[in-house]
């Protein structure tokens, strides 16, 4: 049987990692794969002639950014696209109200500043909130503080709903008062007009990568002359010294992937408290543009938008007039099982609503089903009532010194985010090292 030092299993960002670093400082290292391609959930599509991130798109922030030095070494060309994080004024938006009229330029600055107001007392009301309470208990407090009249606290009331769906992909009464903890951007954002997935490929050249390797189950023993790990895949089997598992949150807690024996406490519970979320992008390309100019996202508010309300221009990025829409939380369930054309007659009736019959017939939509993905189970992972973020870097606590869990949940400074799945993949490698390991010499060490 094949036995190697450290077997990786996942080749996304945070397995080519781990897999890079270890391979760089000596080690016999595979990566096993369950899908035909690496990168997981950074995937480029380029089958329209450009290039589409169906998965990650943004560095949300990239001052001191870790990933913004390793993608700038590895020369990838990146466009600033501050609207990221759902901000609700970093960049121009065309707002428009419930009434589907555009917000003049005071109403809509009135408005973010009424956001601000919220967010103020909100991170006061997060920080002193039992354990148990949700995102939605918090944002109620917050805004019944202000003692507005209906209607403004209720056009806030929306957005906070909004912002926990696009950052979370989760209802607001469904995530926990800390679930947002870490949604702030340090500087500008950036996406990748050449793709996202090319820095998992440049990871991955000349790594012992094994795709269509469906892992089904992991045994482990910590156990002096014993201790190691037997994989069983959907090739075969093979034995290490040590595993990386980087597998989605999703994976890990269904059926047909087991550790034996199950995993201890604290990674049992931390794992148990974390969810995967329901985030699906829709791309609609038009043969026009019709929207207005010089903006970098439209946002409608009101009870009419409650299934689509924010808009991104992608022209700049594709070429082509091209809109982003999000179905998060609640409408990813409702379209699940719609089809495209289905969601693009639905999106298109919201978007006639603001500018009419200008509303061209798109020339292409494309659309992502992570929820269904059986090696993804959702796009990531949110922290569901009654969590706490530590419960993030617990997961990555070794377990037996032998088995080491990372990937994007498994990091708390910035769980959710290509930026986590680099830092946990980093200190998987750094855990099975037993030392100091430099990420910002991993480009330089790539083949060229
Ligand atoms: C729609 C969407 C939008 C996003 N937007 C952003 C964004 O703008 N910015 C950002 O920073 N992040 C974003 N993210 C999150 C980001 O993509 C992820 O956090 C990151 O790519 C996760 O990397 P990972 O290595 O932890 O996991 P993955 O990339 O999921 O890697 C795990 C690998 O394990 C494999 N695997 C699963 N099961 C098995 C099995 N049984 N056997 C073998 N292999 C298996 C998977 O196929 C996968 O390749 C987005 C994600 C999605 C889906």
């Amino acid at each position: 049987m094949t036995h190697v030092d450290t077997v990786v299993i996942g080749a996304g960002v945070s397995g080519l990692t781990a897999a890079r670093l270890l391979a760089q400082a000596g080690q016999r290292v595979m990566v096993l794969e369950a899908r035909d391609r690496v990168g997981g959930r950074t995937w480029t599509d380029r089958s329209s002639g450009s290039a589409t991130d169906r998965g990650a798109s943004w560095i949300h922030g990239i001052t001191d950014s870790p990933l913004d030095e390793i993608t700038t070494a590895l020369g990838m060309r990146k466009i600033e696209f501050t609207v990221g994080g759902y901000q609700p004024d970093s960049r121009p938006i065309a707002y428009y109200g419930p009434d589907g009229e555009r917000l003049s330029d005071a109403a809509a600055a009135a408005f973010a500043a009424d956001i601000h107001t919220v967010d103020a007392r909100l991170a006061e009301v997060i920080a002193a909130s039992a354990p148990g309470s949700s995102y939605g208990d918090v944002a109620e407090t917050a805004l019944a503080d202000q003692r507005w009249d209906a209607e403004r606290t209720e056009r806030v009331r929306e957005y906070l709903r909004h912002r926990s769906e696009e950052q979370y992909g989760v209802w607001i009464d469904e995530l926990d008062a800390h679930g947002l903890d870490d949604d702030s951007i340090e500087g500008d954002e950036v996406v990748f007009p050449d793709g996202y997935d090319v820095l998992a490929t440049r990871l991955a050249e000349g790594l012992d990568v094994r795709l269509e390797h469906v892992v089904s189950r992991v045994e482990w023993s910590g156990d002096g002359a014993q201790s190691g790990v037997r994989v069983a895949h959907s090739v075969g089997e093979l034995t290490a010294d040590r595993a990386v598992v980087t597998v989605p949150v999703g994976v890990l807690q269904s059926p047909e992937f087991r550790i034996d024996p199950t995993l201890p406490e604290p990674v049992a519970g931390a794992l148990g408290r974390l969810a995967m979320n329901r985030f699906e992008k829709v791309f609609l390309e038009f043969p026009e543009r019709f929207w207005d100019e010089n903006v970098y996202a439209i946002r409608r508010q009101g009870p009419a938008a409650l299934r689509w309300h924010s808009w991104y221009d992608l022209s700049a990025l594709h070429g082509t007039p091209t809109l982003l829409t999000f179905a998060a939380g609640p409408t990813a369930l409702e379209t699940r099982d719609w089809s495209d054309a289905e969601v693009a007659a639905s999106v298109l009736a919201s978007l006639r609503e603001l500018y009419g019959e200008r509303v061209p017939e798109p020339v292409a939509i494309h659309r992502t089903d992570w929820q269904d993905d059986p090696f993804a189970r959702g796009s990531y992972a949110y922290m569901t009532v009654g969590s706490v973020p530590e419960d993030h870097d617990v997961l990555a606590t070794p377990v037996g010194g032998v088995l080491h869990l990372a990937g994007e949940a498994t990091w708390t400074d910035d769980p959710a985010t290509v930026t986590a799945a680099l830092m946990s993949g980093h200190r998987a490698a750094e855990h099975v090292l037993g030392t100091e390991v430099s990420l910002s010499a991993l480009p330089d060490r790539l083949p060229r």
